[in-house]
């Protein structure tokens, strides 16, 4: 590496922390959660051919890395503190490392987050991020909470980072234009923060969409005991993907995967509640179905019939 271990943190990672008590530079970084705060702690890791192609730009893959962190931590309802970063490198690529600050800085700053330590290694590309973030003692959104009777929802819109796989894949085809757009959904995911902050006390459980919704959605169901029902047509999807032949459209929002929306329940009379939450954070949500006694899922479309399909969610070891 012509550029050293030490010059490369300094240059491209290194930033003056204001809310950490201590950033980089000691053997630990201090964090200071507030009083009566609990701290939630999540890592993602990104490895190259596995979570992202080598095709991406650099900046995106910044953006992506701490995205799907800060998503986590939104799908507890917590608030983001700061951030450490992994990185084993090839090659100390003064172009890569550039970009990929870059857009791991920008949204960083748009969620007032900060990089407060890691580790940096010469490698194959893999990113580990761990985000600590703080949530009121016995505050956090849990999967466990659903109850008989809620109701589901969704933020946002999903499958379209699936699709874009799938042009990827060589498998589907879309004019430029479309393609940009569903290939902004796959490299450049919002993490619903603001809503997750929104719906504490008022959703009953939630999860983060990563490796398809009714994968997903099965975290739910079995870690709170409870069936379910989804209007499988009702799930929220973008005008691209809605152009697409209805089978494409249910694997892509079914069992696609890299949403990173929310995927939440909440009582019935607590409707005007999400919906005043959804507000206050900018996002539209939607009602996919309800919670039932049970262990089931079952899948109905827009009359009510029964739609039968196994949708596989991912799964690093059978995929
Ligand atoms: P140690 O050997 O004590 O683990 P290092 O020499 O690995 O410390 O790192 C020196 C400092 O730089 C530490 O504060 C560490 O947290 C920070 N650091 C190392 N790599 C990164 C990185 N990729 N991003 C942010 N901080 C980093
Ligand atoms: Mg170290």
């Amino acid at each position: 590496m012509s550029l050293g271990e030490f010059d490369l943190i300094a240059r491209y990672f290194t930033r003056p922390v204001r809310r950490a008590a201590l950033g980089i530079g000691d053997d630990c970084a201090l964090l200071a959660p507030g009083a009566g705060m609990q701290l939630a702690v999540s890592s993602d890791m990104l490895v190259e051919g596995r979570h992202f192609l080598s095709t991406v730009v650099p900046e995106r893959l910044g953006h992506k890395a701490l995205a799907v962190n800060l998503s986590d931590l939104a799908a507890c309802g917590a608030r983001p503190l700061g951030f450490t970063l992994a990185l084993a490198l090839p090659r100390a690529d003064e172009v890569f490392l550039e970009g990929f600050a870059r857009g791991l800085f920008a949204l960083a700053d748009a969620h007032g987050i900060e990089l407060v330590g890691g580790d940096t290694t010469q490698g194959p590309l893999n990113i580990c991020i761990t985000a600590m973030g703080e949530v009121p003692v016995g505050g956090a959104l849990l999967r466990s909470g659903a109850q008989p009777g809620d109701d589901l929802y969704v933020s946002g819109t999903v499958g379209d980072a699936r699709l874009a796989l799938e042009v990827f894949r060589g498998t589907q085809q879309l004019a430029g234009h479309d393609f940009e757009r569903v290939r902004e959904a796959m490299e450049r995911p919002q993490p619903r923060v603001a809503l997750g902050l929104a719906l504490r006390g008022i959703a009953s459980s939630a999860i983060d969409v990563s490796d398809g919704l009714l994968g997903d959605l099965g975290h739910i169901l079995r870690r709170s005991g409870v069936a379910a029902v989804v209007e499988v047509d009702a799930v929220p999807r973008s005008a691209v993907l809605g152009a697409q032949p209805l089978a494409l459209q249910r694997t892509c929002t079914l069992a696609g995967g890299d949403d990173y929306e929310l995927l939440f329940t909440a009582p019935g009379p607590a409707a005007d509640r999400v919906h005043g939450a959804a507000r206050e954070a900018g996002i539209a949500v939607t009602r996919i179905g309800r919670i039932e006694a049970g262990q089931d899922l079952r899948l109905v479309d827009g009359e009510g019939r029964q739609v039968t399909h196994t949708f596989g969610s991912f799964d690093h070891f059978k995929a």
